[in-house]
């Protein structure tokens, strides 16, 4: 049977260098936008990834945006899953069309209200006058989210900001994704859940047969698309496996 593995990356394969565990021997993961080394793997994740990588297929399920996904030097091959589930990138690297028809109209309709959004972390930023910058990421040529990053990744900017927010959700049209230093205002129909089914759904079609599905992922957001899969897995130390371990006391 062949067996297919949803993976997300920053945070579960890999991670930057300060949230590593101190004195472990790190590998190049993913390069900034200069090409210097900014993700790294521990030896156990790299053990775990040429485990995934030589056993099955997989398909990197992640926030990243295109580019950023190229930045990323473990060797996938075939479709990907990039933009929490905007883009799907097909067998060549290309974008999927069918999985395109769908998301750029619904994308185009709240373009004006992610922009209002963008106004209000603005009005928040100076009013409380927060070390915080945000970003419009935007890929192929479509606006996708918004995600504000602290400058000090140690301070506490962000859960100011995110309380800040808080009275805006829930919102008939965009959710908040906060995990450490990433605070996002995600589009509902950006969902890696979704393009997981969309993606399963498909296989299972061009196989014409069942497929082994197991979902990896480390965030609470990462659950959905988890949830679609026949097996799940999260790194112990991830916020995931953190919320269940508060949850059922163990
Ligand atoms: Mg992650």
């Amino acid at each position: 049977m062949r067996i297919y593995i949803f993976v997300d990356l920053d945070d579960t394969l890999f991670q930057t260098r300060r949230k590593a565990p101190p004195g472990t021997p790190l590998y190049p993961a993913a390069l900034d936008r200069q090409g210097a080394p900014l993700s790294f793997m521990t030896p156990k994740q790299r053990a775990l990834a040429e485990l995934l990588l030589s056993r099955a297929y997989c398909i990197p399920t992640t926030a990243r945006s295109y580019s950023a996904f190229r930045r990323t030097l473990l060797s996938f091959k075939g479709p990907a899953i990039i933009d929490f589930g905007g883009v799907i990138l097909d067998d060549w690297g290309l974008q999927e069309p069918q999985w395109e028809g769908q998301m750029r109209p619904q994308l185009e309709q709240l373009k004006p209200q992610l922009q209002k959004f963008l106004g209000i972390l603005e009005e928040i930023r100076l009013r409380r006058q927060l070390a915080v910058y945000t970003r419009l990421v935007s890929d192929f040529e479509m606006d996708l989210y918004l995600v504000t990053k602290q400058q000090d990744p140690q301070s506490k900017e962000l859960e100011i900001l995110y309380r800040e927010l808080v009275p805006h959700f829930p919102h008939p049209d965009f959710y908040l994704h906060f995990n450490d230093n990433n605070l996002a205002i995600v589009p509902r129909c950006l969902e890696k859940k979704r393009a997981v089914k969309y993606m399963i759904d498909y296989l299972r079609q061009r196989w014409g047969e069942e497929i082994l599905t197991i979902g990896f992922g480390d965030s609470r957001s990462d659950l959905g698309f988890m949830s679609c899969c026949d097996y799940a897995l999260s790194p112990n130390n991830g916020q995931l496996m953190t919320l269940i371990r508060e949850k059922f006391d163990v």
